[in-house]
């Protein structure tokens, strides 16, 4: 391809030439204002730090005022709060200022109280020096009664309705209780005996009667238990307990503990009701061996603390639901067996001093027993209308009444030898019947004329108790 010759005017060849040379002249004078752009652009770059500084410092200004408010607030803030602090000190300084007042007050008060309690305690000591001495007396004179009736005491009660008249036998008895006569005027009578458990003395205290005649409702009650709703109509046993525990209140600077053991007598043997085998249900039999000490014991038998009432109530109605029972023809549910309930009372003195006897020996404890018991009936066997193993029954209930009243002739008469080991019933009863104990013999007698027999049987077992001599009580230990 041919090259293509473009043909420049002359005009514009030289104004090229011009402004080649004027853009020379240019270029040296930009050269030499090289400078100048540097220190412009310096200045520019000035420019902008003193712009970042000005925005900076509108910055810190503002953070600075924001501060100061912060400040402000704060200020405002801490003043309160020491306001509130101030005011609360103060008002706790009035408080402690009131307490101290207070406590200055108490203190008089106290030295006071100081000197009243030491009046009190002087008084206190003088009141139980007086105390010691009428209780004293009180023993002395409690037992003298008791002495003055003899250690064997018996009563008769009669069950409302009764036709017929047995004044002559009547009169030999001590305290005869009128058919109405409630089940409290009849503790009355024994009430006294109860003292003399805590005073030393062995007590025993049994109903007597032929069955239907009213033994277990004036040892129990109505229902032959403790439990009755009606405490107007609790017989001997819950009574009595309730007055042990009633007298142990009263003596504080003793301590007593109370056991409860439960026993029956059926057909010569004796029963442990607190005790069951755990694969029949019955109660366990136990028996009477003599000591080395020449007293009577029952191995193994089964003592229950009670530290209450309640406690013993419950352990009677326990030792109920186990015992043998047997209908006659005279009443639908008669007891074939006697019922000994045993409260051993073991009184000792507090800090280990020594408990004064009612003759003044000092002992370190002493033990004593309470014997509530409620006898099976003691009528003929023929009246009974039995047979079989219920007169097998009525025979060996028969024998140990006769052992009883074998026992007490024997004391009566002041025979050497008392035969209370011709039956379990005597032998169990043995510390409760003669020498130092007391003996209460409740007779019950049955409203019907038809029981003439048995009632006069009953009064005549009532007669031979009360031929007993009246021997002055000894005392226990
Ligand atoms: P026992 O135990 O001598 O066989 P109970 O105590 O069971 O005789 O008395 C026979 C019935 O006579 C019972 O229903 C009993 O509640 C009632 N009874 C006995 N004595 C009295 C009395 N003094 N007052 C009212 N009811 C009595
Ligand atoms: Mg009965």
């Amino acid at each position: 391809m041919s090259a293509v010759t473009i043909n420049i005017p002359l005009v514009y060849q030289e104004r090229m030439k011009q402004l080649e040379h004027k853009l020379q002249c240019m270029s040296q004078t930009l050269k030499s204002n090289e400078g100048y752009a540097q220190i412009y652009e310096i200045y520019n770059q000035n420019k902008n730090v003193h712009q970042i500084i000005s925005d900076t410092l509108i910055k810190v200004s503002l953070a600075m005022q924001g501060l100061k408010q912060n400040v402000g607030l704060l200020r405002t803030f801490v003043v309160e709060h020491l306001e509130n602090i101030q005011n609360q000190l103060k008002e706790q300084f009035q408080l402690l200022l009131n307490n101290v007042q207070i406590i200055q007050h108490s203190k008089q008060c106290l030295q006071g109280m100081t000197e009243k309690i030491l009046m009190l305690e002087r008084s206190l000591r003088e009141v139980n020096e007086k105390y010691n001495t009428e209780k004293e007396r009180r023993k002395i004179m409690h037992n003298n009664l008791i002495e003055l009736k003899g250690n064997i005491r018996v009563y008769c009660r009669i069950r409302p309705c009764l036709p017929i008249n047995r004044q002559k036998l009547l009169n030999q008895q001590e305290r005869v209780f009128k058919p109405q006569e409630s089940q409290s005027a009849v503790f009355e009578e024994v009430r006294p005996l109860i003292t003399s458990v805590l005073d030393g003395y062995n007590v025993c205290i049994m109903a007597y009667g032929q069955t239907g005649s009213g033994k277990t409702y004036t040892m129990m009650g109505p229902h032959s238990e403790c439990e009755t709703e009606n405490h107007t109509e609790l017989g001997i046993i819950p009574r009595a307990a309730e007055e042990l525990f009633r007298l142990i209140l009263e003596k504080p600077e003793e301590s007593h503990s109370v056991e409860v053991s439960i026993l029956e007598v059926y057909n010569n043997d004796l029963y442990d009701l607190l005790a069951y085998d755990s694969h029949s249900g019955l109660c366990l039999k136990r028996d009477i061996v003599i000591g080395k000490d020449g007293k009577s014991y029952v191995p193994s038998l089964t003592y229950k603390h009670a530290a209450y009432i309640e406690d013993v109530l419950d352990l009677v109605k326990k030792g109920l639901q186990l015992r043998v029972k047997h209908s006659t023809l005279i009443h639908a549910n008669s007891s074939r067996s006697h019922l000994v309930v045993t409260l051993t009372v073991t009184t000792s003195a507090k800090s280990g001093e020594t408990v004064d006897t009612f003759n003044s020996q000092k002992q370190k404890s002493i033990k004593t027993k309470l014997q509530l018991v409620d006898l099976a009936g003691s009528e003929c066997v023929g009246m009974s209308g039995v047979q079989g193993v219920a007169l097998r029954e009525a025979s060996f209930i028969n024998r140990s009444l006769s052992a009883l009243s074998d026992v007490l002739g024997a004391l009566a008469e002041h025979r050497t030898h008392i035969p209370y080991r011709n039956s379990k019933l005597t032998h169990l009863l043995q510390d409760s019947i003669g020498g130092d104990a007391k003996l209460l013999v409740m007779l019950c007698i049955s409203p019907c004329q038809k029981f003439t027999t048995e009632t006069l049987q009953t009064l005549g077992f009532g007669t031979r108790a009360c031929q007993v001599s009246r021997v002055p009580v000894k005392k226990k230990h």
